[in-house]
């Protein structure tokens, strides 16, 4: 089966990580790769490539920094062309980008199969770019590989029983990518020391969703609640391209340890390393997880619900007095010896071997 897999944004590069390492190694199975752009900075792409074994891209496109409705129409219109030239069994797409929706999309309209990586997750907020990608992306996929049970039930909830596609709970790929590069970043990852961290007395930050950093009043609370966790734990702030433009256009700066984005190693030991994780990636509330820290998550939903119904992560609104009574709260816990909600970094394998036995 020859596989065309389609990445372009950051947490598509640590996804396509585990999953291209399974693709290699499974007998049947070839894979082709296409990198849109959508994120290009050496910062936000390159690193992931070298630090984590990526293949080269096979086809490299330069399509980023448009509006959303331009920058899905020019990947539709070269992804297309790319497909007609490569003719896939298959077409892999990750998560909820505009890559994930143009690669599809352009896939599905050539008659090729479509393979969605993270299916079934939702937010419940059609106002999220992510969330119409998911949706529209997991109803013309025809394998979707759920990482939750609550991403399956949200599929039968949608009725897709009713449609010709295979669902497969296979677990989290970003697990897979979690265990494989946690011994290769203990290793390599000399960030804490250059920080002069200690171990359990930062808090690691990261924000970078358009409702957070395109409303300037929720933005201005962010930064706020920043620099009241700094008064009592030193704050590590990798900054998102976009949140440091939005910073610098409102003129707001969070007097804590901002940083330039950071690769996938340094990232692991800033996670394993912290106090406590308060974010509103999707990527990072499941990696606080899986390196047992607690998350606080600034935003009024998430798509991973179970790490809220077990206690693992709070939602919170950006407002600094809820932002500290949750770090208190969490603050007097200890985190349980849990490991076992994502499928404990299987789900590549499971994924290639549906696909082998399929092609
Ligand atoms: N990440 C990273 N360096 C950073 C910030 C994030 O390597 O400076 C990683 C993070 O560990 C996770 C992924 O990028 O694996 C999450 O990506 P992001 O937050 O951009 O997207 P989301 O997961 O919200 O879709």
């Amino acid at each position: 089966m020859k596989l065309l897999t389609i990445i372009g944004a950051r947490p598509q590069f640590i996804k396509a990580a585990a999953v291209s390492r399974a693709i290699a190694k499974t007998p049947g199975l070839q894979e082709i790769l296409v990198h849109t752009g959508q994120h290009f900075d050496a910062n936000m792409s390159d690193v992931f490539f070298e630090e984590m074994d990526i293949p080269r891209p096979d086809h490299q496109l330069a399509i980023h920094s448009l509006s959303h409705g331009a920058m899905t129409g020019r990947m539709l219109e070269e992804i297309e062309k790319i497909l007609m030239q490569e003719r896939p069994d298959c077409v892999l797409v990750y998560g909820d980008t505009n890559s994930t929706l143009a690669g599809a999309l352009a896939a599905k309209k050539l008659h090729l199969k479509v393979a969605h990586v993270e299916a079934g997750l939702r937010s419940f907020n059609l106002r999220m770019p992510e969330e119409v990608n998911r949706i529209l992306t997991d109803r013309i996929s025809d394998f979707l590989f759920c990482p939750t049970d609550a991403a399956v039930h949200n599929l039968d909830l949608e009725g897709f029983a009713n449609f010709p596609c295979r669902i497969e709970q296979v677990g989290d790929v970003m697990q897979d990518a979690a265990l494989f590069y946690l011994p290769k970043s203990e290793q390599q990852s000399a960030i804490l020391d250059t920080l002069g961290l200690q171990k359990g007395e930062f808090f690691l930050a990261t924000i970078h969703r358009a409702e957070n950093t395109d409303d300037p009043l929720r933005l201005a609370q962010i930064v706020a609640s920043l620099n009241r966790l700094a008064q009592e734990s030193p704050v590590v702030f990798p900054v998102h391209p976009r949140t440091r433009a939005r910073l610098a256009e409102q003129g707001l700066s969070a007097s804590v340890r901002t940083l330039d984005p950071v690769g996938y190693l340094d990232m692991i030991q800033l996670i394993a390393g912290s106090r406590m994780v308060i974010t509103d990636s999707g990527g990072l509330q499941k990696e606080a997880y899986f390196f047992q820290k607690y998350c606080l998550t600034l935003r009024p939903e998430t798509e991973w619900i179970e790490l809220v119904t077990h206690g693992f992560n709070r939602l919170s609104e950006p407002d600094p007095e809820q932002v500290m009574e949750a770090v208190h709260y969490f603050s007097r816990l200890s985190f349980p010896d849990a490991s076992g909600l994502y499928g404990g970094g299987r789900a590549s394998e499971a994924i290639c071997n549906i696909l082998s036995e399929a092609g």
